[in-house]
């Protein structure tokens, strides 16, 4: 993924070119605005660029050197990724690298990052996922060791502000004094909710929430929507795109059943037995199917 290829944003994207070509990169940088606006995506761009051999000279990354391979792959060895988790029976101090599978499909899945589909798919019933203290000593330890191939480490934390408050402060030590040669890129939904004195050591990069047009674009490409459709659907979202697409998936799933309901009552009212008993069949598997599907956007 290039640049080019996130959406809408490109006041972001200059200032973030415009760290590197000026050589002021900042140790921490905090990308923060509204859900469902694609902040995750610009800093895996970013991370990618600022650890790519031959960036472009329209300042995107080249895409075909080994460090923008391996950022493509969600491989590359010098970049560290923090996000919520939930404790378990088994795992009772869990660290983001436990449910690196996950997070790798799931960011695959969701590229907008819906925090209630990441929280859904743990085992655990209405699980609350947070970003513990245990996540501390292994992320010092891969920092103090340095970069391997690259001229940066670099972590990427999405929502700081789920960190509890042991976290928070382990988290500022190592922003206070960083390792040399380390970034931090946070990625926050809501600013106001980070420990003040994290967000004050951050450079603040504004993220605004997406037009109405860009998400209903997004729905009409991705989704092969009709336009009209789309934008009713991006009206009622508010620009997040993952507000949206749970639209777009009540409304298909509305019109579903009642198309099914209205062949229950045609099969009823003929006293279609056979008929019913394959319409049962029919909404079972169903269900089991629909499951499926709505994890696969
Ligand atoms: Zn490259």
């Amino acid at each position: 993924m290039n640049f080019k290829d996130i959406p809408a944003h490109e006041n972001v994207k200059r200032q973030l070119r415009d760290m590197v070509a000026d050589g002021r990169v900042p140790h921490a940088l905090l990308l923060h605005g509204p859900a469902g606006s694609g902040k995750f995506m610009l800093a895996r761009v970013f991370a990618q660029y600022l650890h790519c051999e031959h960036p472009t000279s329209d300042g995107e990354p080249c895409g075909t050197c080994p460090a923008c391979i391996q950022h493509q792959t969600f491989n590359h060895v010098d970049t560290l990724f923090v996000y919520p988790v939930v404790k378990t029976e088994k795992l009772k101090e869990p660290v983001s690298d436990d449910y690196i599978e996950e997070f790798r499909d799931f960011i695959t899945s969701s590229p907008y990052m819906d925090f209630d589909k990441w929280a859904s798919s743990f085992e655990k019933k209405n699980a609350q996922p947070i970003i513990y203290v245990y996540e501390s000593a292994g992320l010092e330890r891969r920092l103090a060791v340095s970069a391997t191939a690259s001229k940066y480490k670099i972590v990427i934390m999405w929502l700081p502000e789920k960190m509890n408050e042991q976290a928070a402060n382990k988290l500022l030590k190592l922003i206070e004094e960083p390792y040399p040669g380390t970034i931090f890129i946070l990625v926050s939904n809501d600013a106001s909710a980070i420990l003040p004195t994290i967000k004050s050591r951050c450079r603040p990069v504004e993220v605004t929430r997406l037009d109405d047009a860009t998400v209903a674009e997004y729905l009409t490409r991705r989704l092969a929507m009709d336009p009209q459709d789309a934008m009713a659907s991006a009206h009622i979202a508010g620009g997040d795109i993952n507000a949206a697409l749970r639209t777009v998936d009540a409304t298909s799933v509305s019109r579903m059943f009642f198309d099914y309901f209205v062949q229950l009552m045609r099969l009823a009212y003929q006293r279609d037995v056979k008929g019913l008993k394959q319409w049962s069949a029919d909404i079972t598997s169903m269900g089991r199917e629909q499951e499926v599907k709505f994890y696969e956007y």
